[in-house]
């Protein structure tokens, strides 16, 4: 957006502030290569996906639902993490001042990045400044986002992935499906034909047993852990009183990149900041009972800054921006940047189950992701930006709402960015629909007369009511489901018939049959 121009009228304009700039186009994984619904179909014929997909969210919502019902006051941490959170946003720049400070006196080094660019490029310097051509990497969002990996290879340096599951992915030349999760769309026998094929010197005679690929895995691993000079991290939190950054995990292998590098290298969201350790006593419990149905994840690393003799000897956090700034200077969108990422908005979501991550198009799949990512990356970049289908990638039927722990109202982000989709893509077809339907419904005769016109569509209904195909432009309705036949009557006209007089008053009668009685058996409060 460009600043407008001093009028010379004597005074001085102060003019309004630039709006942040979002990910440019084109750069890092914030962005497929098609629309949601062309991308999806595609998913949906995928038979062993949906079956690995189903099984995977059903039984990590199980083990959800058993840990966060035996908590007594469930609802009442998640309020807390929605204001502590929300609490860190307002006062985002007073907090990131001071975990860089708090990081500098600890012995740290923090860089700013205003985008995945800039970030690639610290990292990369790091490394070579290092003197290494090659790092071990604990899972990190944020490096994904930007690309990191892809980057760095272009920069002659290898990339380790240490996380199981991230793993899986970089081995298989595949992309992360899932927040958490990343290789969910795997099973066991896609993961050891992975390994077997991959993996140098693997046993040839391994079998699918979980316990065995992971012993193959640590093995492979092990070596890396011991000789990579340089570690990346991303973190799930950095405190801004202690400038202690925190990672949580299941496997220990992050406990390791953490800990035997000389060099480390964290990067991490702008939005990840907490002002007090103490606000850890909240999210500890938030995050795991959500992620993956545990009382308490199996390691929680903490470090701040450098300990001599103790750990790596130098440390780096690369402080991301890259669209969030953005996205905080909406003020209904902002709630997105509350986000933990703990993935049970996508273990809960029917759309996700069906079509898996991939068909996003980014790194943030599922409900979360739907909202997220157009805000850091836009949605009008381009004619046809695939960005602009992932709000309409839900049926609003608010399961993830229910599920998140921070309490992001997703359903209603999602309405609030078709709004915007269909205000600034001119004039759509979508845009005049909508205008038009806004135009009847604000007049009443109006909208009844269309009512009743709607009436002639059940002469396009089949025996069991219900329509099969609608005509152009309804027929993407149409493509996937079927349309109940309107009914006989409009509600205003039943309402007015005998009919409906009839109904009236036999309701009446009834609700009167059952105060009397409940007045008999003494538990009508009103009447006591
Ligand atoms: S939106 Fe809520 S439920 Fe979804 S990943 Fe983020 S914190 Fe978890």
């Amino acid at each position: 957006m460009s600043r407008p121009e001093s009028r010379g009228t004597g005074s001085t304009f102060l003019g309004m502030p630039a709006r942040p700039p979002r990910v440019p186009y084109g750069d890092g994984n914030l962005r497929g290569e098609e629309a949601f619904p062309r991308a999806a179909a595609g998913e949906l014929r995928n038979e062993q996906l949906r079956r690995n997909l189903g099984r995977a969210t059903g039984t990590i919502r199980g083990k959800r639902l058993a840990v966060t019902g035996e908590l007594p006051d469930w609802e009442e941490l998640r309020d807390a993490g929605a204001a502590l959170k929300t609490d860190a946003l307002n006062r985002l720049p007073e907090l990131l001042e001071e975990l860089e400070r708090k990081v500098t006196e600890r012995g740290g080094t923090v860089h700013w990045a205003r985008d995945g660019a800039e970030a690639n490029a610290i990292v990369t310097r790091l490394v070579k400044a290092a003197g290494s051509d090659e790092v071990i990497k604990v899972k990190s969002m944020a490096t994904q986002e930007i690309g990191l990996n892809e980057h760095l290879e272009d920069a002659g340096i290898t990339p380790w992935e240490t996380d199981l599951a991230e793993l899986i992915v970089q081995l298989g030349h595949d992309r992360p499906s899932h927040i958490l999760v990343p290789a969910i769309h795997r099973n066991r026998d896609e993961i050891r034909e992975i390994f077997l094929k991959e993996i140098p010197g693997v046993d040839p005679s391994l079998d699918s047993v979980p316990a065995h690929l992971a012993a193959a895995a640590r093995a492979y691993l092990r070596e890396k852990f011991m000789t990579t000079r340089v570690a990346v991290s991303g973190a799930n939190f950095g405190i801004a009183e202690t400038g202690t950054l925190g990672v949580v995990e299941s496997e220990g292998n992050g406990r390791m990149c953490l800990t035997l590098p000389e060099t480390l290298i964290t990067v991490m969201g702008i939005e990840k900041v907490l002002p007090r350790h103490q606000d850890l006593e909240v999210f500890l419990q938030l995050l795991p009972r959500s992620s993956t149905g545990e009382r308490m994840n199996p390691y929680t690393s903490l470090w701040t800054g450098v300990t001599e003799g103790d750990g790596p000897q130098d440390f780096h956090l690369v402080l991301l921006d890259n669209g969030r700034t953005a996205a905080l200077a909406d003020a209904v969108g902002r709630q997105a940047l509350n986000c933990i990422r703990c993935s049970a908005c996508l273990n809960v979501c029917p759309v996700y189950e069906r079509v898996g991550g991939h068909a996003y198009g980014s790194t943030y799949p599922g409900p979360i992701g739907a909202v997220l990512t157009p805000q850091l990356a836009g949605m009008h970049a381009a004619d046809d930006d695939p960005n602009s289908s992932l709000p309409y990638a839900s049926t609003l039927c608010g399961a993830c709402y229910d599920a998140c722990p921070v309490k992001i109202d997703i359903p209603s982000l999602l309405v609030e960015l078709r709004h915007q989709k269909t205000e600034e893509s001119g004039r759509s077809a979508e845009r005049l629909a909508m205008r038009a339907a806004a135009a009847v419904m604000g007049r009443p005769r109006l909208w009844t007369a269309a009512q009743r016109t709607a009436r002639l569509g059940r002469a396009l209904a089949g025996r069991d009511g219900t329509i099969g195909r609608l005509p152009a432009p309804f027929s993407g309705w149409s493509d996937t489901r079927d349309t109940p036949a309107p009914p006989k009557h409009t509600f205003r006209d039943w309402f007015a018939s005998d009919e409906g007089a009839a109904a009236l008053r036999d309701a009446a009668r009834e609700g009167e049959r059952r105060r009397a009685e409940r007045r008999t058996s003494g538990d009508d409060q009103e009447d006591q």
